[in-house]
């Protein structure tokens, strides 16, 4: 009789630890850049089809080394998350929402013929690698350890086809604050000319090959003099995301009513844990004042419409790095037929945010940072 393999599965208590011999020091605080310095070490996991996971590695931050003929080189078999760990006023540190984030890797891995995981089993290696890069999380609150969990594919063979081995791994760079001296409004383009994502698409999906093609878009924004770009979907316009986040608008509806509004998850988006998280906050705390929290479709032209009766209120873009990202104009070719007009976002007199903008920052900042102990801080 023939009996399939046992599969390995991820499994921390296999985990083995090899220490640099050469350790080095958390840079002054306000000398760090984003993503330029990694910590100590790396966590790594290697996949073989047929055999599964083996033990999780920790070793010192090292180069790889791949055949040239390596998959991941050839057909973009690579996808990745962006999360971070965070140091309570007490001095523990902590993760938020991990799991959401294993849970996107995994989905993104499976959907490019990697291996899918458990996500519970890899936020417990993670956990243990944070905890042994302890000194490199700063003290300072803004500040955090950005973790870059990386998952690609290993085959040294040219054959398309589903990759017969894949490398997990986790590098870690201690990061300041988006915004180290508050908020400050950023202008977009609206891109119908470009599009980042379809439904059917793998937009949806944090491959890393949904991001070299934005860059091009992002410069060409740039040279007219906008820091991003506001991804449109289809000829009605429709409103999706902002260069590498989420897009909430706060406006008067057509109904009089005050709403709180995001894309819906139809393909065109990401499915951001920022994103999840501003709306169950918005659920919590926004209904009681009388604003309606929506995930749905609403377009470029209702915004202007909105702007042009007064009704438009506030737009922030939401993600890990910036946590809220305010807006304070749009530039807008006007739809099919439409002329080029501006969409001017009202801020708060002498600030660069709008009010629900600032709370919701400060709620989510709150519960990253353990002030508020809920269920979406993790403890290392
Ligand atoms: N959209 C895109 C395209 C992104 O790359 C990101 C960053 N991961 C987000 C939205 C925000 O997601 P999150 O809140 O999980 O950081």
């Amino acid at each position: 009789s023939s009996q399939a393999p046992q599969l390995a599965e991820v499994d921390v208590s296999k985990l083995v630890i090899q220490r640099t011999q050469t350790p080095g020091q958390l840079k002054k605080e306000e000398e760090l850049v984003f993503g330029r310095t990694f910590t100590d070490h790396m966590l790594a996991i290697e996949w073989t089809a047929g055999k599964g996971w083996s033990a999780p590695r920790i070793t010192p931050y090292q180069a790889l080394s791949l055949d040239p003929a390596t998959c991941v080189f050839h057909y973009g078999f690579s996808c990745f998350e962006g999360m971070k760990a965070y140091r309570t006023s007490s001095g523990e540190l902590r993760l938020f929402r991990p799991e959401k984030n294993m849970d996107r890797l995994s989905t993104s891995s499976a959907r490019i013929a990697l291996p899918p995981f458990d996500p519970k089993a890899m936020v417990e290696c993670i956990s243990r690698f944070v905890a042994l890069e302890e000194k490199f999380v700063p003290k300072k609150r803004g500040y955090s350890l950005y973790l870059r969990p990386t998952m690609i594919g290993t085959q040294p063979t040219l054959g398309v086809g589903p990759p017969g081995s894949a490398l997990f791994f986790v590098i870690a760079s201690p990061v300041g604050p988006y915004y180290p001296s508050g908020f400050k409004a950023v202008s977009l383009e609206a891109t119908s000319k470009f599009v980042r994502a379809w439904p059917g698409g793998t937009g949806d999906k944090k491959l890393g090959g949904n991001y070299a093609p934005c860059i091009v878009p992002q410069q060409e924004a740039a040279k007219r003099g906008f820091q991003q770009n506001l991804w449109l979907f289809g000829e009605e316009g429709y409103v999706t995301e902002v260069g590498t986040m989420n897009l909430f608008t706060c406006w008067i509806n057509k109904d009089g009513v005050k709403e709180i509004v995001t894309a819906p998850l139809d393909g065109t988006i990401l499915e951001g844990v920022t994103r999840d998280s501003i709306l169950a906050l918005a659920r919590e705390f926004l209904t009681k004042e009388g604003w309606i929290v929506s995930e749905r479709k609403y377009t470029i032209k209702e915004m202007a419409e909105a702007a042009d009766e007064g009704r438009l209120l506030e737009a922030f873009g939401a993600g890990t790095a910036a946590v809220v990202s305010p807006l304070r104009r749009i530039a807008w070719d006007g739809g099919v037929g439409g002329t080029q007009r501006d969409i001017n976002i009202p801020l708060q007199k002498g600030k660069e945010a709008g009010p629900i903008a600032e709370r919701i920052w400060k709620w989510m900042e709150e519960r990253q940072y353990g002030d508020v102990e809920t269920s979406w801080s993790v403890h290392v």
